[in-house]
């Protein structure tokens, strides 16, 4: 154990590529188990075509169903690197509030929600 610190001490720029080689390829497990479990592919819950890009998971990005913004923010703020461990454990607790969407569902969901907030907006207007 002593010899180990040692080592530590007299190498640390090799101790901290070490630990940072470890932690990516951590967090690259995480994430694949995570796309994994959720299907691998865009939710796709407006119906587009997707041609390729569907199973591609450069393009995925886990999103959380029901939109909560801000709070939303705050955990992905909160959990940082360890974000995809902290969705992980939820889905495997039996969470249906994450699905993966692509960049161009995403964005749709994002203009959409825009849209929502712009029609509730003039509705209370009108009242
Ligand atoms: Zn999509």
């Amino acid at each position: 154990m002593g010899s180990n610190i040692n080592w530590r001490k007299n190498h640390p720029q090799r101790f901290r590529e070490l630990c940072s080689k470890a932690n990516k390829t951590w967090r690259h497990k995480i994430k694949n188990e995570l796309y994994k479990l959720l299907g691998n592919k865009c939710a796709n819950p407006y119906n587009l075509n997707h041609g390729d890009f569907e199973n591609d998971p450069r393009f995925l990005q886990v999103d959380h169903v029901h939109n909560r913004g801000a709070e939303d923010r705050r955990e992905i703020k909160k959990h940082r690197a360890n974000y995809y461990n902290y969705v992980l454990k939820q889905v495997k607790a039996g969470s249906k509030e994450y699905q993966l969407l692509c960049a161009n569902c995403n964005w749709l969901k994002e203009i959409k929600r825009k849209e929502e907030i712009e029609i509730e907006r003039n509705k209370k207007k009108n009242v």
